[in-house]
């Protein structure tokens, strides 16, 4: 990581530098856009790291969903940095463009996507040779840097070929569109975790699998199945109602199978729990929501 960490460090140097000679757009949005993502890479690793320790005493649930707080940052700041390349271009497009040294702007841009194309590269084949998720994710994202920096270098050679300077903030224009959609797309996911928006067909899948058990246990009903997504963990609770006078011995049994099965339908790391009702139990809590096989269901 240190190799990667030091690079980390000196592109966005190096492209600041390039646009306060230039005064491009283009470079200012490639030399934002790697500031931007640097900080995210850093949070988002912080945010894994921290996600792996175990519950303790207040947060019993652990911690898995500082993951979403560290998608909302990267988002947050994508999105400002977008903005202001937005902001930055509209500008320049209204008092009209103010370049120099091109040539020098467009040689450093290429070199510094180079080196992060030969980074990128190196760090995805160490990561998937050494099954480092972290890794490779961190190759990844240099990668897209290095993209990022190959469309850059391609505006400014246009402008300087065709000599076109309008075409700095018009290629900054459609970066920085681009950028805000990156940004956007974090901060939904961020939100819709943190929301426990659940996925329609996991809900399904669960449903699903509930339905099946009860092809084996035909006396038993389900109701108010609920699904949380927290990173990479799953919770699910649901209410299960036995025939009268069923011993606990039995009914425990059949409901941890029961749990079993749903875990098994959703094939990944859950946590579900079931709550054992007989079939004429008093109203104690509201049971209104998720019913599973509700026409069927014994009151
Ligand atoms: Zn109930
Ligand atoms: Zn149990
Ligand atoms: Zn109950």
């Amino acid at each position: 990581m240190n190799i990667s960490l030091a690079v980390g460090m000196a592109m966005p140097a190096i492209k600041w530098y390039a646009y306060v000679r230039t005064g491009s757009t283009v470079i200012l949005s490639d030399a934002l856009e790697s500031v931007v993502h640097q900080l995210g890479v850093a949070f988002a690793w912080l945010a894994l790291r921290w996600s792996h320790r175990p519950p303790d005493e207040n947060h019993t649930y652990g911690h898995d969903k500082i993951t979403y707080f560290s998608a909302g940052f990267e988002g947050g700041l994508i999105g400002l940095a977008a903005l202001l390349i937005l902001y930055t271009a509209i500008e320049r497009l209204i008092t009209g463009p103010q370049v120099e040294h091109l040539g020098f702007g467009t040689a450093l841009t290429a070199a510094a996507g180079a080196i992060n194309a030969v980074l990128g590269w190196y760090l995805v084949r160490v990561g998937k040779a050494e099954h480092s998720l972290v890794v490779e994710a961190n190759g990844r994202h240099i990668l897209t840097d290095a993209w990022t920096s190959a469309g850059a270098v391609i505006g400014l050679l246009a402008a300087m070929l065709t000599g076109w300077l309008v075409l700095d903030p018009l290629f900054a224009l459609a970066f920085g569109a681009h950028i805000l959609l990156e940004g956007y797309r974090l901060v939904r996911r961020a939100v819709l975790g943190l929301m426990d928006t659940a996925d329609p067909t996991l809900v399904e899948q669960a449903r699903q699998s509930l339905e099946g058990f009860r092809q084996r246990y035909p006396m038993l009903t389900f109701h108010r199945l609920r699904l949380r997504e927290s990173g990479q963990r799953m919770y699910v609770d649901f209410h299960v109602q036995f025939p009268d006078g069923t011993p606990i011995e039995e009914a425990h049994r059949i409901a941890s199978e029961a749990e079993q099965c749903v875990a098994r339908a959703l094939g990944r790391p859950s946590d579900v729990t079931s709550h054992l009702e007989s079939a004429h139990h008093p109203e104690g809590h509201d049971d209104t929501t998720l019913m599973v096989s509700a026409s069927e269901r014994a009151r």
